[in-house]
């Protein structure tokens, strides 16, 4: 076996450090501390390189929508490595894996978006879409149509145009980015910034900055808005019920594609197969990775509307795309992991029995002394952590460090939960039962009261 089974962790550790350079990771801290090695899962349950089992609280990284250790995967991906293992899709070329996979995502898409262009993931779906929807409005002769707006504080992947039409700061501080025309309004993140105003208020004034952008640019230099119907990364930031009916009155109103950046929020995260559905939003243009495969094997896209297709597909050759774009076992892998979604009625079980009980149990976490608000879509929720709940205070240690502590001790009560500053979230499997749930209700409470136990320990529960 040339793969590291049953090696002791410090070594595992130690090989670690000395090889392996890790997206989002603080190396110098990795070679003291050690990376957690995970080195089996099933269902909702991973297990460590010491037999230590957590509840994951996040799915992976939001994507292990059906669980883990599901055979019929490995059995799709078997035998699609066996009949077909690689064949591309350029020069006028298919195969069947991405044939059925397209065909059921226009099944599965919401409206008229019945055309997919394949990636390998989010990122370089969001980079598929810089072009494409350039590429679109100079075939319909508006060339000058180049602009994106965003927002701060959105994730859009990690790719240099990914991660310039997100709004990240702290990764627009390396490397470069954002790259020209891409522009960003705020957030509507009503804890953090909503002041006075009521969160409909907050809502509405946010929406709103878009058409204030689109006006100050001039629509004929905008391409499209982009967003999350549900910021993920940004820290779970649900958005007020006024803010996705004005986006898209603004949209309608404007010559602008809308791009639903539904990477975290498909397949069922929200309790419908897209966050569109839930948040009544009508893109044009959808992105997509992440549940598709439920992690199984890397796949993503964009889904685009009948209309963007046919301009594309009459304005001649397209020159981009990927060696792995619509990978047959992948593909695979995605078509199953579908197949198996609808045949358990995954979705359903979120958006009628699953989602609401973990809804009611969040909300009581606002009782906790340290817990501010808590909000949910589906399957994916955030509490805000304060030291004072009546004025939304941040802490004076400075973002993250109540996050950190809280995150730690999740993870020593069997809890993966990520923390976003000082936000706390989780996106479980789709798949969490009932009893899960209150597991990972009770462990989060035991590490808010070890949380709590140390910031007052260490003077740190003084507001900002
Ligand atoms: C994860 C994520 C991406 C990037 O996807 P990758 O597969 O990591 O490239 C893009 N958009 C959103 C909303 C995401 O959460």
């Amino acid at each position: 076996m040339t793969i590291l089974h049953n090696t002791p962790t410090a070594d595992l550790q130690a090989l670690d450090a000395a090889h392996h350079l890790h997206p989002f990771t603080h190396g110098a801290e990795l070679a003291q501390k050690g990376a957690r090695v995970i080195t089996r899962a099933k269902g909702v349950t991973l297990t460590d390189s010491d037999g230590k089992e957590l509840l994951d609280g996040m799915a992976g990284l939001w994507c292990c929508n059906i669980g883990y250790g599901r055979e019929e995967l490995a059995e799709a991906a078997r035998a699609q490595m066996l009949e077909l293992p690689y064949y591309n899709t350029f020069f006028q070329t298919t195969h069947p894996p991405a044939i059925a996979l397209a065909r059921k995502l226009a099944e599965l898409a919401p409206g008229d978006l019945d055309h997919v262009f394949f990636s390998t993931g989010g990122s370089d779906a969001n980079d598929t879409n810089i072009r494409l929807a350039r590429h679109y409005w100079a075939l319909k002769g508006k060339p000058e149509k180049t602009v994106f707006i965003s927002r701060h504080n959105a994730y859009h992947g990690s790719t240099v145009g990914a991660a310039s039409l997100g709004g990240m700061a702290a990764m627009h501080e390396q490397g470069g980015i954002p790259i020209p025309d891409i522009e960003y309004i705020g957030q509507p993140n009503w804890w953090a910034e909503g002041g006075e105003m009521s969160p409909e208020e907050f809502g509405l004034m946010r929406a709103r900055e878009l058409e204030a952008k689109i006006e100050e640019l001039g629509e004929d230099r905008v391409a499209a808005f982009i967003a999350e119907p549900v910021q993920g990364a940004g820290g779970v930031i649900v958005p007020p019920a006024s803010y996705w009916p004005e986006i898209q009155r603004i949209c309608d109103a404007h010559e602008i594609l809308l791009i639903a950046d539904e990477v975290i929020t498909g397949f069922g995260r929200t309790g419908n197969w897209f966050g569109s559905e839930t948040w009544g939003i009508r893109p044009d243009i959808m992105t997509i990775a992440k549940g598709l495969s439920s992690g199984y094997a890397p796949i993503g896209g964009s889904i685009v509307s009948r209309e963007v297709a046919d301009v594309i597909s009459k304005g001649g050759e397209f020159y981009h795309g990927y060696t792995y774009s619509a990978h047959p076992v992948s593909a695979a892998v995605a078509l199953e992991n579908l197949r198996i979604m609808e045949e358990e009625r995954i979705i359903e079980r979120v958006r009628e029995d699953t989602g609401p009980y973990l809804a009611r149990k969040w909300a009581t976490l606002t009782e906790h002394p340290l817990v501010g608000e808590a909000v949910i879509s589906g399957m994916m929720a955030s509490v805000a952590l304060t030291p004072d709940k009546a004025s939304r205070a941040a802490f004076r240690a400075g973002a993250g460090t109540a996050g950190l502590i809280c995150r730690d001790f999740c993870f020593e009560e069997g809890l993966v939960m990520r923390h976003v500053g000082d936000r706390m979230i989780i996106a479980p499997p789709l798949v969490i039962s009932r009893e899960e749930i209150d597991t990972l209700i009770a462990r989060a409470l035991a590490a808010f009261d070890r949380t709590q136990a140390r910031l007052e320990a260490e003077g740190l529960m003084e507001p900002a």
